[in-house]
């Protein structure tokens, strides 16, 4: 039930966003979801459009952008393109890879009226 959560947490920043801006009314909310942050697409469409009944929010359509993963080699240095958590470094061979981009998942940008 993380997406659910996740759609959750989305609609309270929309809702603090809509306190401190004054807009009543999402059109369109753009997130940036690496591909490292293990959320499913799918249900947070699922969730999204659950959650948003009765909100601010409930005509909002749901975008999301992929942030590519990316990481640097511990061990030559080089910044490397990561898809997953165990990553061999295609330089060195070495897993000590760090994870520079691609586990975030945030508000990018909101259509509102
Ligand atoms: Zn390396």
């Amino acid at each position: 039930m993380h997406e659910l959560s996740l759609a959750e947490h989305i609609l309270q920043l929309i809702e603090e966003a809509a306190h401190q801006q004054q807009f009543t009314q999402v059109e369109k909310v753009q997130l940036e979801i690496g591909q490292l942050a293990c959320v499913e697409r799918e249900s947070l469409h699922f969730f999204f459009d659950i959650v948003k009944k009765d909100t601010l929010a409930h005509e909002a359509k749901l975008e999301i952008l992929e942030i590519a993963g990316q990481g640097i080699c511990n061990q030559c240095h080089q910044s490397i393109s990561v898809n997953s958590y165990v990553t061999a470094c295609p330089h060195c061979g070495s897993y000590a890879v760090a994870i520079i981009a691609g586990e975030e998942m945030r508000i990018y940008a909101l259509e509102v009226k």
